[in-house]
């Protein structure tokens, strides 16, 4: 992931870790190549001060810079408007510049996700970034098409990746859900490239060079 070294690359996840759920090991090597790695999330729909403290610490961790583009309380995806929505990421896309963009990806079955997968698609026009969309969010496996076809290796990152998701106490501890399964689908993206750990990624855009 070196091709961003010296340049900034942003992830834009609906929610509090949804970046790290897809995403952390591939941030956290981004940002370790020198990258300038920014997380942005839309917004908190509830427990407002501790999911913002926990995403704070989960970015931290994986050594990136952590925005949140709705930040006077909570708020759910569907009580902002389409325009504002896009608006929201075309000034964080005009304002960074950056060389790549990661998003949820179109066939996500949470629909408020989609709906931040449709705004980073629209904030295409305004720049020549590279365009990745990741993994469907999920706390438990459900079947959902989703085909990466870039790979990144995220062995030396997936530890840290685990404790960046367990800085989410709010969702991992309490409900129970089961950390596991992100090790597993990294384990079988990793087989997929033939090394240990890897997060798939489906390309939408990008420059060769
Ligand atoms: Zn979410």
């Amino acid at each position: 992931m070196k091709k961003y070294a010296g340049q900034t690359v942003l992830a834009i996840g609906a929610h509090p870790d949804d970046l790290e759920l897809a995403v952390g090991g591939t941030l956290a090597r981004l940002s370790r190549d020198g990258a300038r790695v920014v997380m942005a999330i839309v917004s908190i729909p509830a427990d407002f001060e501790r999911r913002r403290e926990e995403a704070k610490r989960a970015a931290e961790i994986l050594g990136c810079e952590l925005r949140f583009l709705v930040d006077d309380g909570c708020r759910r995806i569907d009580d902002i408007k389409t325009h504002q929505l896009v608006g929201l990421v075309d000034d964080l896309v005009s304002e960074l510049e950056p060389a790549a963009v990661m998003t949820h990806c179109a066939s996500e079955f949470h629909r408020d996700h989609v709906a931040v997968h449709h705004a980073c698609v629209s904030a295409q026009r305004l720049k020549a970034f590279d365009f990745f969309h990741f993994n469907p969010t999920m706390c438990r496996p459900v079947p959902t098409p989703f085909h990466p076809r870039a790979y990144v290796d995220v062995s030396e990152t997936m530890d840290v990746k685990m404790k960046a998701i367990e800085a989410h106490a709010s969702q991992f501890g309490s409900r129970g859900l089961d950390t596991e399964l992100y090790r597993d689908i990294a384990r079988l993206n990793g087989r997929m490239v033939g090394v240990k750990y890897a997060e798939g990624l489906d390309v939408g855009r990008m420059l060769l060079a």
